[in-house]
Parts: structure tokens; C-alpha cells; sequence
């Protein structure tokens, strides 16, 4: 691989400096290592021929074989094209040509047999093809699959086709010369029975059969996951045997007075297993990065402040930090009220806490007056000094990395205890990567009466006996939720469908009071905004997605979600959450557009037929694929999966994390020679990778 990685993709017989410069700027292969890893997406069986006669609906591409009849020009200038038509002996078809019109009229002639490779379209009652790929039947016979490359749009237009990948990279993997020393050591190819790395490559561009080519995605899918849970396992081990952390032996009073006195209710099992699975970490003399997984609603503050009270009771300090100035507020307000008869000192540090306050909280906070912080981002600030900070509690991790947490861990000698709380159910496949360094810890169950939402998919037509419901449940004295999508690219248009959408709720409940948010207010116009809501000052809060996360009004019971298509499923499920939180039952109505494509369609079916998260983000892995999940992965430990997924490869996510386990407990700084190969790879994939243990 080495070698390969030296050598720039314009020496490779075939590219040249132009070509080098395209591949470069449209795919970001500079190497002859990248284009031998640039995979085809699928395959086409080139032993089977379709026959034209049976081509119906919405093809894929296909291969036809059969001659040209006849070949005429159409059009002048730059609208010139070259018309075939192309007969198999079943029916006849026109293959059309735009560019390179002389040349292709040169190469090819009628009567000579050729195979056809391209996506036949069809206008009216006749079939076409625009610039197939051709090849003489008598060379194309042979047997196996062809692979089909990703291409842009630029390099379509510049003539690269599948074929010029097919043909510049088996240019290198079938030379004779082609050899690649596998990284990987014996042991490990033997027990899993891998294909060698230079085998593997070989047969993913030019599989004889589906046999061999299953197998050398296999090798390399392993291969990708191999390296990335090995980074991540290594990076644990080095955490956990460089860093000590706090030792929490005693529950004292203030956790007692409160459990005792104070708890508002009692606890579902799901919580007094997690808060045990909490302070077994946080005694065992090792520092405690432990992520907890609960869906919207299931108890997660309750269970932060007991710990948070542990910590206390072990003369340390505790912060929580949220994500948004709103949710903080809200939590400093929950813990507030919860802990009033206990003598805990909660105090509320964010972007607008003023000079005078600010400096109060600091000089409390160094003095150890101060027990628990909440706040924004603001905690994290290098100014905020704390006289003895324990215990970290960060809500809605997905909006914090491991560099923010690096942070937090220098805030003490000894670095606090991090607790990291998630309402995004992730399967565990993929926890265990993207939360990789962290221990999992799952709230499955939700406090006891509540009933479940009811969610209806509604269109424009049933909009009056939506708001028919919506107004009974007021005259209730309920509250309500109407939300709407604001996405960046399109604020403008958004902003002024939210507008409108406030003028005709005014309009309709004429005797309602609304309140009105979205994210491009001032902080104190939106928190008074939603101050009136929460008071039920307000009965309708108009929104955008602000409200997203954590908000906390129970006696709110329905949610009108505008143009529901729009949103992503995690996200709607996130919305939903909103209501449903106090005993009556609640409503969640996504409104969409008449006609909806058959996938959206699909998609927001799920949110109608369970309210179970972990369900709604498995639903939504599969048909969304983890971009967004690997992006928050991407920004914590880079590595960019070019053929496995985290989505569909879950089980060899699970057999690449033992091997990578069993690697290092055998070698765990990879010092022996028969790891050397491992080690250049890693060198390789993750040089601009920081090492956070060093960091802390
Ligand atoms: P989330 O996990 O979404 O952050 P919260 O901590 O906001 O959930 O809790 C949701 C609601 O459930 C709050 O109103 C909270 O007071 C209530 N709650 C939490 N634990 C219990 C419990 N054991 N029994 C009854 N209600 C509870
Ligand atoms: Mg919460």
C-alpha cells in the first residue's frame, strides 16, 4: 500500500496530468492507492443480455446485444446529435449521441454484432439510449460482473465512464506486477478466513462471480471497521490506564435528605438501575465516561441530579451543561425548584448572565460555595475556575465532541466524572462506534400512566377538522404546539410560511392567547415567548424547531407538525416528545402536502405506527443510511468508510471490534513485528487524528 500511496494517479499509464487534475478536484484521488479504492457501487452481470422487446416501467442499466441499422444526423451547430438505430432481432431502438458525434460515427458500423451497456428511457411508445458504453460482441463475451463506478456530473461531461475507471484500474490490479503486502497479520486473515488485501482488491473491480466478489467486500469492509474500533479501542485503553479519577465511596446527606424528603416520585426500575450502573463507575476509582440513552420523557434530569448529589456528598462540585440558553434555563429552573429544601446552591451561568452575577458565580465557584453550575457553553470557558469540580453532567450529547469533553476533563486535577445524556436512540452497532469510548447506559422504560401519543398523518383537505380538534382540546384548557420547518437554505421562504402560519392561527382561535418563537429572535424576545407558554400565559406557541429539545410544558397536549415531509424521522420523533408528558392522552398530527413521494410516504407511516424511539432511529438508519451519525463520528475520530456501513454492517462492526480487542490484548502498543503492517496503516489513516489522552 505504501508504494501505492507514493505514487501520483498522473504517472498511471492512461491518466496524465489533465485527467489527474479531474479525478482530483471531482473525487479527491491524488494516489494510485485512492483510485484502487475507488469501489464500484453495484455490479452488472455481463452474461445476462436483456432483450429489447421485454423492457418495461423504470429500467436499470442494462446490456443488449444486437447491430446498428442505420445512422443519421439530427439537428446543426452544438444541437447536432447522431441517431442509431440498434435492432436485436427483437425490436429496434435509437441510441443517441450528443458529443463526440465524428469520432463515434468512425468507430462504429452496421452489421457488425456489438454489445450495448447503458439506461434505456423510453418517450412515447419508443425505447432509447444516450451514450451506452459499446463493446465488439466477440470481446465482450467473457463471463463475470462489471462494476458500475460513482461519477459526477463534471466528469460524465468530460467522457469518463465506468469504463475508463474499469479499464485505468484493472490497468494496475491485473498487471502482472500487481502485489500488496496485507497489513493484516496471518492470525487474523486465518481465523476469519479473509481473502489476502491484494486479492481482495483485485476481484472487487473484475469479480469472476458473486461468490468471490462477496467475499473481497467482505475483506475490505472488515478492513475499515479493523482500523477505526481499533482506533477507538486504543484510544479507551490509553484513557483508562492514564487517568485516574475521583473515588465517590460515601452516599451522605445531601443525597439522602433528598431521596428521603424531596422525591417528587418514586423511581421507575429503569432509573434505579442505571443510577446503580452510575455509581459502581463512579467508584471504582477510575474516571467515569458513561453515556446515557433514554428516550424523550424517560426521567433522564432526575436521575443527573441524584448523581450530581453523590458527587456533593464527596465534597466535590457538579455542572450540567446543555446545548441551547432555553434548555438550560429550563434545567437550572427543574433542579432549582427539586432541591429547595435541601441547602444545595444551584446557580445558572450562560452567554447573557450579566458582569455583576457572572463574577458572583465565579468567585462562589472557586470558593466551593457554589455546588452545582448549569449552563451553555459558557461553563466550559477557560475563565470559569472551579474549587473542586467532580462531576459532569453534558445533555444532548450529539451537540458535544470528544474535543469539548477533552475540555471539561482539565477542569480538575483530577478529572471529573462525565456523564453524557442522549435522547437519540442509536442501535448498539453504532453506539459502539460513535459513542465507542464511552459506556452505555439505557432508560427503557418510561414513567408509569403515560399513554402513549396519538400520531395521525393529515393533508391541506383535513386542515378545518384538525383545527376543529385542536380547538376542543383548548376549550379543555390544554395548550398546543404548531411547528413549522425552518431550514437554512431556505430561511426566507420559511420564515414567511411561519409568519403566515401565526396570522392564520390568530385568525382561527381569535380568543386564544399565541406566543410565537423561532431561532433568529433575540435570546430574551424568545425566552419570553416561551416564559408565556410555559406559564400558560400562552395557549398556542408557534414555532420552529427551537423547541426541539427538552422543553417541558406537560399540560401542553397536542402537536401540529407543518410540512412534516420535511423533517428527518429522529427529528420528528424529538418534536413529538413534546407532548405526551403528563397523564392526559396526547395528539401529534404531521400535516404534509397531498402528494407525497412513495418513501416519504414510508417514512412518515413509521411515525404513525410507534412511538418507540429506538424503533424510529433503526427505521431511519436504514432509509436515511447514518450520514449525520457519522458526521458527528467523522468530527471525534476521522475516518472516512468508503465501502462499509455503519447502517447494514452491524454484525461485522461486531466482529471487527473483538478482532481489534483480541490485537491489543495481546500486544497493546502493537510492538511486535507481525503488527508492523497495522501500525503503518494506522499511521497512515489517522495522522491528523489528535490523541485526546495526551491532551487531558
Ligand atoms: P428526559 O429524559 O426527556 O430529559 P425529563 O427528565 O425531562 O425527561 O422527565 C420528563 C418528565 O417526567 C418530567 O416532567 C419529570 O418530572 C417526569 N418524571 C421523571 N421521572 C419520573 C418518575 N419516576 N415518575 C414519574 N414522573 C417522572
Ligand atoms: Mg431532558
Amino acid at each position: 500500500m505504501d508504494r501505492l500511496r507514493r505514487l501520483d494517479v498522473k504517472y498511471i499509464k492512461g491518466v496524465g496530468p489533465r485527467k489527474a487534475e479531474l479525478l482530483k478536484t471531482e473525487l479527491g484521488i491524488t494516489t494510485a492507492a485512492d483510485l484502487v479504492r475507488h469501489f464500484p457501487t453495484h455490479y452488472i452481470d455481463r452474461t445476462s443480455i436483456y432483450r429489447i422487446v421485454d423492457f418495461a416501467g423504470e429500467m436499470p442499466s442494462v446490456q443488449i446485444k444486437g447491430r446498428f441499422v442505420s445512422f443519421t444526423t439530427q439537428g446543426e451547430g452544438a444541437k447536432m446529435r447522431l441517431i442509431g438505430l440498434f435492432s436485436d432481432g427483437t425490436r429496434v431502438m435509437e441510441i443517441v449521441w450528443f458529443r463526440k458525434i465524428k469520432e463515434i460515427r468512425k468507430a462504429y458500423t452496421t452489421g457488425v454484432e456489438y454489445v450495448l451497456f447503458g439506461k434505456p428511457t423510453e418517450f412515447g411508445n419508443r425505447w432509447s439510449m444516450v451514450h451506452p458504453e459499446i463493446d465488439t460482441a466477440a470481446s465482450a463475451v467473457q463471463a463475470g460482473l462489471r462494476g458500475v463506478y460513482p461519477l459526477t456530473e463534471k466528469l460524465r461531461g468530460r467522457n469518463f465512464t465506468s469504463r475508463t475507471f474499469y479499464t485505468l484500474i484493472t490497468g494496475i490490479t491485473e498487471s502482472r506486477t500487481w502485489s500488496v503486502e496485507d497489513p493484516l497479520p496471518e492470525s487474523v486473515l486465518q481465523r476469519l478466513r479473509l481473502m489476502s488485501l491484494g486479492e481482495a482488491l483485485r476481484v472487487i473491480h473484475n469479480p469472476k462471480d458473486n461468490d468471490s466478489l462477496q467475499r473481497a467486500r467482505l475483506r475490505l469492509k472488515f478492513e475499515e471497521l479493523f482500523y477505526l474500533q481499533l482506533n477507538i479501542l486504543r484510544y479507551c485503553r490509553d484513557r483508562q490506564s492514564a487517568i485516574a479519577g475521583f473515588r465517590f465511596s460515601r452516599i451522605g446527606n445531601y443525597f439522602n435528605n433528598f431521596y428521603n424528603d424531596c422525591l417528587p416520585f418514586p423511581l421507575t426500575g429503569a432509573q434505579k438501575r442505571v443510577i446503580k450502573e452510575i455509581r459502581a463507575d463512579m467508584g471504582s476509582g477510575k474516571q467515569m465516561n458513561r453515556l446515557l440513552q433514554g428516550d424523550v420523557g424517560s426521567g433522564k434530569t432526575l436521575v443527573a441530579l441524584l448523581c450530581m448529589l453523590i458527587a456533593l456528598d464527596n465534597n466535590t462540585q457538579a455542572c450540567l451543561m446543555a446545548p441551547t440558553e432555553i434548555l438550560a434555563t429550563q434545567h437550572y429552573a427543574t433542579l432549582r425548584s427539586m432541591v429547595s429544601q435541601t441547602g444545595v446552591n444551584v446557580r445558572l451561568l450562560t452567554g447573557s448572565t450579566g458582569a455583576r452575577e457572572r463574577e458572583e458565580i465565579h468567585a462562589q465557584l472557586e470558593d466551593g460555595s457554589l455546588h452545582i453550575l448549569v449552563g451553555t457553553h459558557a461553563v466550559i470557558e477557560d475563565t470559569v475556575k472551579f474549587h473542586n469540580l467532580g462531576f459532569v453532567v453534558i445533555d444532548e450529547q450529539h451537540r458535544f465532541g470528544v474535543a469539548q469533553r477533552a475540555r471539561l476533563w482539565k477542569k480538575n486535577v483530577i478529572p471529573p466524572h462525565v456523564l453524557v445524556m442522549t435522547a437519540t436512540p442509536i442501535p448498539r452497532t453504532l453506539a459502539m462506534t460513535v459513542y465507542g469510548d464511552l459506556d452505555v447506559s439505557v432508560i427503557d422504560e418510561l414513567p408509569p400512566g403515560r399513554k402513549p401519543v396519538t400520531t395521525v398523518l393529515r393533508t391541506d383537505d383535513h386542515r378545518q377538522a384538525v383545527y376543529r380538534h385542536i380547538g376542543s382540546l383548548l376549550r379543555q384548557g390544554r395548550q398546543a404546539y404548531i411547528v413549522y420547518p425552518l431550514i437554512k437554505e431556505n430561511e426566507k421562504v420559511d420564515l414567511k410560511s411561519l409568519e403566515e402560519g401565526y396570522e392564520t392561527i390568530c385568525e382561527t382561535f381569535p380568543s386564544y392567547r399565541v406566543a410565537y418563537v423561532h431561532g433568529r429572535m433575540k435570546p430574551a424576545e424568545k425566552d419570553y415567548q416561551m416564559h408565556l407558554f410555559a406559564t400558560h400565559q400562552a395557549d398556542i406557541l408557534v414555532a420552529t424547531t427551537v423547541i426541539e429539545v427538552g422543553v417541558n410544558v406537560p399540560n401542553a397536549t397536542v402537536m401540529v407538525i407543518e410540512n412534516a415531509e420535511r423533517f428527518g424521522l429522529s427529528q420528528l420523533h424529538q418534536l413529538r416528545g413534546r407532548v405526551g408528558r403528563g397523564a392526559d392522552q396526547s395528539y401529534c398530527v404531521l400535516m404534509s402536502k397531498n402528494k407525497l413521494a412513495k418513501e416519504t410516504r414510508k417514512r412518515l407511516e413509521i411515525m404513525t405506527s410507534t412511538t418507540d424511539g429506538f424503533l424510529v432511529a433503526e427505521a431511519d438508519l436504514k432509509m436515511r443510511g447514518p450520514g449525520d451519525i457519522e458526521g458527528t463520528l467523522q468530527s471525534g475520530m476521522a475516518v472516512d468508510l468508503k465501502i462499509a456501513s455503519l447502517a447494514t454492517d452491524g454484525q461485522i462492526v461486531q466482529i471487527a471490534r473483538d478482532a481489534a480487542g483480541a490485537v491489543l490484548d495481546d500486544d497493546p502498543q502493537l510492538a511486535r513485528p507481525e503488527h508492523y503492517g497495522i501500525r503503518r496503516e494506522m499511521a497512515a489513516l489517522f495522522d491528523r487524528t489528535v490523541d485526546w489522552s495526551r491532551i487531558s
